[in-house]
Protein backbone atom coordinates (compact mmCIF):
# COMPACT_ATOMS: atom_id res chain seq x y z
CA UNK A 1 0.00 0.00 0.00
CA UNK A 2 1.49 3.10 -1.22
CA UNK A 3 0.10 6.24 0.85
CA UNK A 4 0.76 9.38 -0.97
CA UNK A 5 0.51 12.65 1.10
CA UNK A 6 -3.06 15.11 -0.25
CA UNK A 7 -4.04 18.54 0.79
CA UNK A 8 -7.24 17.62 -1.68
CA UNK A 9 -9.82 15.40 -2.10
CA UNK A 10 -8.94 13.23 -5.29
CA UNK A 11 -12.23 12.68 -7.84
CA UNK A 12 -13.79 9.33 -7.31
CA UNK A 13 -11.72 8.73 -4.07
CA UNK A 14 -13.51 6.41 -1.03
CA UNK A 15 -13.20 8.41 1.61
CA UNK A 16 -11.94 7.14 5.18
CA UNK A 17 -12.93 8.76 8.03
CA UNK A 18 -10.44 8.62 10.95
CA UNK A 19 -10.65 9.98 14.03
CA UNK A 20 -8.84 9.42 17.51
CA UNK A 21 -12.54 6.46 18.24
CA UNK A 22 -11.39 4.98 15.08
CA UNK A 23 -7.57 4.53 16.35
CA UNK A 24 -8.45 3.27 19.80
CA UNK A 25 -9.86 0.04 18.00
CA UNK A 26 -6.42 -0.51 16.22
CA UNK A 27 -4.82 -2.96 18.48
CA UNK A 28 -7.24 -5.28 17.29
CA UNK A 29 -8.06 -5.63 13.22
CA UNK A 30 -11.20 -7.23 13.82
CA UNK A 31 -12.59 -4.35 16.16
CA UNK A 32 -11.03 -1.60 13.99
CA UNK A 33 -12.84 -3.55 10.74
CA UNK A 34 -16.28 -3.75 12.63
CA UNK A 35 -16.11 -0.06 14.11
CA UNK A 36 -15.03 0.98 9.88
CA UNK A 37 -18.19 -0.95 8.74
CA UNK A 38 -19.84 1.60 11.52
CA UNK A 39 -21.40 -1.34 13.59
CA UNK A 40 -21.91 0.14 17.13
CA UNK A 41 -23.12 -1.25 20.44
CA UNK A 42 -26.60 0.35 21.88
CA UNK A 43 -25.54 1.38 25.44
CA UNK A 44 -28.49 2.53 27.15
CA UNK A 45 -26.54 4.06 30.60
CA UNK A 46 -27.93 7.05 31.89
CA UNK A 47 -23.77 8.44 32.85
CA UNK A 48 -23.62 8.78 29.16
CA UNK A 49 -26.67 10.46 28.93
CA UNK A 50 -25.36 13.14 31.79
CA UNK A 51 -22.33 13.23 29.75
CA UNK A 52 -24.27 14.26 26.97
CA UNK A 53 -26.06 16.92 28.40
CA UNK A 54 -23.30 17.83 29.92
CA UNK A 55 -21.40 18.58 26.61
CA UNK A 56 -24.53 20.52 25.35
CA UNK A 57 -24.56 22.38 28.28
CA UNK A 58 -20.66 23.39 27.96
CA UNK A 59 -21.09 23.95 24.36
CA UNK A 60 -23.77 26.57 24.55
CA UNK A 61 -22.97 27.98 27.79
CA UNK A 62 -20.23 30.74 26.37
CA UNK A 63 -23.88 32.16 24.62
CA UNK A 64 -26.37 32.10 27.02
CA UNK A 65 -26.67 30.25 30.83
CA UNK A 66 -30.47 29.80 30.63
CA UNK A 67 -30.13 28.53 27.08
CA UNK A 68 -27.18 25.74 28.19
CA UNK A 69 -28.97 24.72 30.76
CA UNK A 70 -32.64 23.97 28.98
CA UNK A 71 -30.26 22.76 26.31
CA UNK A 72 -28.85 19.89 28.48
CA UNK A 73 -31.83 19.43 30.23
CA UNK A 74 -33.81 18.31 27.11
CA UNK A 75 -31.25 15.90 26.16
CA UNK A 76 -32.33 14.24 29.64
CA UNK A 77 -35.63 14.84 28.79
CA UNK A 78 -35.45 13.57 25.70
CA UNK A 79 -33.94 10.24 26.90
CA UNK A 80 -36.74 10.13 29.55
CA UNK A 81 -34.62 10.74 32.73
CA UNK A 82 -34.80 12.62 35.41
CA UNK A 83 -33.32 16.32 34.59
CA UNK A 84 -32.12 17.17 38.51
CA UNK A 85 -28.71 15.49 38.55
CA UNK A 86 -28.05 17.50 35.23
CA UNK A 87 -28.95 20.51 37.06
CA UNK A 88 -26.86 19.72 39.90
CA UNK A 89 -23.37 19.18 37.92
CA UNK A 90 -24.29 21.90 35.53
CA UNK A 91 -25.02 24.62 38.34
CA UNK A 92 -21.30 23.43 39.98
CA UNK A 93 -19.43 24.51 37.10
CA UNK A 94 -16.90 27.00 38.06
CA UNK A 95 -16.85 30.26 36.22
CA UNK A 96 -14.11 32.40 34.50
CA UNK A 97 -11.83 29.39 34.58
CA UNK A 98 -12.07 27.91 31.76
CA UNK A 99 -11.03 30.67 29.21
CA UNK A 100 -13.77 32.21 26.32
CA UNK A 101 -13.34 30.18 22.97
CA UNK A 102 -11.81 31.18 20.30
CA UNK A 103 -13.96 32.44 17.60
CA UNK A 104 -13.84 30.00 14.42
CA UNK A 105 -15.42 31.23 11.27
CA UNK A 106 -18.19 33.16 12.76
CA UNK A 107 -18.61 30.16 15.39
CA UNK A 108 -17.28 29.76 18.83
CA UNK A 109 -15.00 27.07 19.33
CA UNK A 110 -16.79 24.68 21.53
CA UNK A 111 -17.44 21.40 19.33
CA UNK A 112 -15.08 22.31 17.15
CA UNK A 113 -15.23 19.84 13.91
CA UNK A 114 -12.32 19.52 12.00
CA UNK A 115 -11.77 17.18 8.93
CA UNK A 116 -9.20 17.38 6.27
CA UNK A 117 -7.83 15.04 3.70
CA UNK A 118 -4.28 13.82 4.71
CA UNK A 119 -3.58 10.54 2.64
CA UNK A 120 -4.62 8.96 -0.59
CA UNK A 121 -3.55 5.39 -2.13
CA UNK A 122 -4.82 2.74 -5.14
CA UNK A 123 -5.81 -0.60 -3.39
CA UNK A 124 -6.87 -3.58 -6.08
CA UNK A 125 -7.99 -0.32 -8.77
CA UNK A 126 -10.11 1.33 -6.30
CA UNK A 127 -8.90 5.17 -5.00
CA UNK A 128 -9.19 5.93 -1.01
CA UNK A 129 -8.87 8.76 0.69
CA UNK A 130 -7.90 8.78 4.46
CA UNK A 131 -9.61 11.42 5.83
CA UNK A 132 -7.99 12.96 9.24
CA UNK A 133 -11.03 14.46 11.59
CA UNK A 134 -12.82 15.02 15.35
CA UNK A 135 -13.91 16.99 17.53
CA UNK A 136 -12.65 19.10 20.22
CA UNK A 137 -14.95 20.08 23.12
CA UNK A 138 -13.24 23.57 23.80
CA UNK A 139 -10.96 25.90 21.89
CA UNK A 140 -9.33 28.87 23.22
CA UNK A 141 -6.40 30.69 21.84
CA UNK A 142 -4.95 32.89 24.74
CA UNK A 143 -1.41 34.95 25.03
CA UNK A 144 -0.69 33.45 21.89
CA UNK A 145 -0.96 29.94 23.65
CA UNK A 146 -3.84 27.37 22.06
CA UNK A 147 -5.77 25.69 24.46
CA UNK A 148 -7.87 22.42 24.23
CA UNK A 149 -10.07 21.31 26.58
CA UNK A 150 -12.11 17.86 26.66
CA UNK A 151 -14.50 17.44 29.14
CA UNK A 152 -14.69 13.63 30.88
CA UNK A 153 -17.60 13.11 33.00
CA UNK A 154 -16.40 10.48 35.69
CA UNK A 155 -17.76 8.28 38.78
CA UNK A 156 -15.19 8.00 40.47
CA UNK A 157 -15.20 9.79 43.85
CA UNK A 158 -11.32 10.14 44.12
CA UNK A 159 -10.02 12.89 41.80
CA UNK A 160 -6.33 11.57 41.41
CA UNK A 161 -8.11 8.23 40.01
CA UNK A 162 -9.99 10.11 37.17
CA UNK A 163 -7.15 12.06 36.32
CA UNK A 164 -4.56 9.28 36.41
CA UNK A 165 -7.20 7.43 33.67
CA UNK A 166 -6.74 10.43 31.18
CA UNK A 167 -3.39 10.85 31.57
CA UNK A 168 -1.80 9.29 28.92
CA UNK A 169 -5.31 9.55 26.52
CA UNK A 170 -4.05 8.71 22.81
CA UNK A 171 -6.82 11.08 21.46
CA UNK A 172 -5.17 14.94 23.02
CA UNK A 173 -1.83 13.86 21.06
CA UNK A 174 -4.36 13.07 17.71
CA UNK A 175 -5.78 16.40 18.38
CA UNK A 176 -2.60 18.11 18.63
CA UNK A 177 -0.74 16.32 16.16
CA UNK A 178 -3.59 17.26 13.38
CA UNK A 179 -3.89 20.95 14.62
CA UNK A 180 0.19 20.89 14.25
CA UNK A 181 0.23 19.06 10.95
CA UNK A 182 -3.27 20.89 9.21
CA UNK A 183 -3.85 23.59 11.26
CA UNK A 184 -3.20 26.26 8.06
CA UNK A 185 -6.47 24.49 7.16
CA UNK A 186 -8.85 25.76 10.07
CA UNK A 187 -7.24 29.08 11.90
CA UNK A 188 -5.81 32.50 10.48
CA UNK A 189 -2.03 32.68 10.25
CA UNK A 190 -0.98 33.91 13.28
CA UNK A 191 -2.59 30.76 15.33
CA UNK A 192 -1.26 28.48 12.77
CA UNK A 193 2.47 29.91 13.27
CA UNK A 194 1.96 29.40 17.37
CA UNK A 195 0.50 25.73 17.17
CA UNK A 196 3.49 25.32 14.58
CA UNK A 197 5.69 26.34 17.29
CA UNK A 198 3.88 24.21 19.87
CA UNK A 199 2.38 27.02 21.54
CA UNK A 200 -0.55 24.29 22.31
CA UNK A 201 -1.70 22.67 25.48
CA UNK A 202 -3.98 20.04 26.42
CA UNK A 203 -6.00 19.82 29.55
CA UNK A 204 -8.57 17.61 30.77
CA UNK A 205 -11.84 18.71 32.24
CA UNK A 206 -12.77 15.96 34.99
CA UNK A 207 -16.84 16.34 35.89
CA UNK A 208 -17.22 13.79 39.08
CA UNK A 209 -20.84 13.71 39.10
CA UNK A 210 -21.25 11.02 42.06
CA UNK A 211 -19.96 13.42 44.78
CA UNK A 212 -21.77 15.96 46.46
CA UNK A 213 -22.19 18.44 45.80
CA UNK A 214 -20.41 17.39 42.15
CA UNK A 215 -16.74 18.71 41.33
CA UNK A 216 -15.18 19.94 37.92
CA UNK A 217 -11.52 19.80 38.20
CA UNK A 218 -9.04 21.02 35.11
CA UNK A 219 -5.73 19.65 34.59
CA UNK A 220 -2.61 20.97 34.53
CA UNK A 221 -1.96 21.86 30.82
CA UNK A 222 -0.07 19.27 29.06
CA UNK A 223 2.21 20.45 26.49
CA UNK A 224 4.16 18.48 23.74
CA UNK A 225 6.89 18.08 21.62
CA UNK A 226 8.06 18.14 17.97
CA UNK A 227 9.49 14.87 17.79
CA UNK A 228 6.62 13.33 20.34
CA UNK A 229 4.34 14.27 16.88
CA UNK A 230 6.79 13.30 14.14
CA UNK A 231 6.48 9.60 16.07
CA UNK A 232 2.90 9.88 16.61
CA UNK A 233 2.55 10.46 13.21
CA UNK A 234 4.58 7.34 11.78
CA UNK A 235 3.01 4.86 14.55
CA UNK A 236 -0.02 6.20 13.12
CA UNK A 237 0.23 5.59 9.48
CA UNK A 238 1.93 1.96 10.27
CA UNK A 239 -0.99 1.05 12.33
CA UNK A 240 -3.49 2.23 9.54
CA UNK A 241 -1.49 -0.06 7.20
CA UNK A 242 -1.51 -3.01 9.30
CA UNK A 243 -5.35 -2.48 9.86
CA UNK A 244 -6.62 -0.82 6.42
CA UNK A 245 -5.38 -3.76 4.54
CA UNK A 246 -7.29 -6.93 6.01
CA UNK A 247 -10.36 -4.42 6.49
CA UNK A 248 -10.28 -3.95 2.67
CA UNK A 249 -9.32 -7.44 2.01
CA UNK A 250 -12.01 -8.55 4.22
CA UNK A 251 -10.01 -10.86 6.24
CA UNK A 252 -9.58 -8.68 9.54
CA UNK A 253 -7.90 -10.87 12.26
CA UNK A 254 -9.33 -11.29 16.26
CA UNK A 255 -5.87 -10.34 17.21
CA UNK A 256 -7.57 -8.70 20.14
CA UNK A 257 -7.69 -11.84 21.97
CA UNK A 258 -3.91 -11.80 22.40
CA UNK A 259 -3.55 -8.48 24.38
CA UNK A 260 -6.75 -8.57 26.42
CA UNK A 261 -8.30 -6.23 24.01
CA UNK A 262 -11.77 -7.72 24.39
CA UNK A 263 -11.85 -7.12 27.95
CA UNK A 264 -12.91 -3.67 27.14
CA UNK A 265 -14.00 -4.13 23.58
CA UNK A 266 -17.72 -3.86 22.68
CA UNK A 267 -17.98 -6.45 19.96
CA UNK A 268 -16.93 -9.14 22.50
CA UNK A 269 -20.29 -10.53 22.69
CA UNK A 270 -20.50 -10.75 18.92
CA UNK A 271 -16.85 -12.20 18.69
CA UNK A 272 -17.64 -15.11 21.77
CA UNK A 273 -21.01 -15.61 20.73
CA UNK A 274 -22.06 -19.35 19.70
CA UNK A 275 -22.42 -20.02 16.34
CA UNK A 276 -24.84 -19.15 14.22
CA UNK A 277 -26.37 -16.43 16.49
CA UNK A 278 -24.56 -13.34 15.02
CA UNK A 279 -26.85 -12.18 12.88
CA UNK A 280 -29.51 -12.30 16.05
CA UNK A 281 -26.86 -10.30 18.10
CA UNK A 282 -26.24 -7.96 15.56
CA UNK A 283 -30.26 -7.19 14.81
CA UNK A 284 -30.61 -6.77 18.63
CA UNK A 285 -27.28 -5.11 20.24
CA UNK A 286 -26.19 -3.06 17.37
CA UNK A 287 -26.81 -0.40 15.30
CA UNK A 288 -24.93 -0.46 12.08
CA UNK A 289 -24.49 3.36 9.96
CA UNK A 290 -21.70 4.57 7.73
CA UNK A 291 -18.47 5.13 10.09
CA UNK A 292 -18.18 8.67 10.06
CA UNK A 293 -17.04 10.88 13.35
CA UNK A 294 -20.52 12.65 13.32
CA UNK A 295 -22.59 9.55 12.90
CA UNK A 296 -21.20 8.16 16.22
CA UNK A 297 -21.08 11.07 18.33
S1 LIG B 1 -13.85 -8.84 21.28
FE1 LIG B 1 -11.63 -9.03 21.12
S2 LIG B 1 -11.26 -10.10 19.20
FE2 LIG B 1 -13.37 -9.35 19.16
S3 LIG B 1 -13.25 -7.40 18.11
FE3 LIG B 1 -13.09 -6.99 20.28
S4 LIG B 1 -10.90 -6.94 20.75
FE4 LIG B 1 -11.17 -7.92 18.76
Amino acid sequence: MNLTFTEELPPGAIPIYVDASLMKKSGCQLAFSLTLKGLRKIIDDPILTLGKAVHKFAEVTWENDLQALAAGRDVMVDAKLDAAEFISVASTRPAGVIPKPLVVNGRAGTEFYFETPWLTFIYKGTIYVIIICGTIDHVSFVNGVMRLYDYKTTRYYKIGDALSKYKYEMQFTFYAWALWKFGHKFFDLDIHNSIRELKLTFSVVVIQIKTKPPKWTISSPQGFIQSDLENFENELRKALVANLLPYLDGESASNGRISNACAQCNFAELCYAAPGMEDALIASLYTQKQYTPKSHT
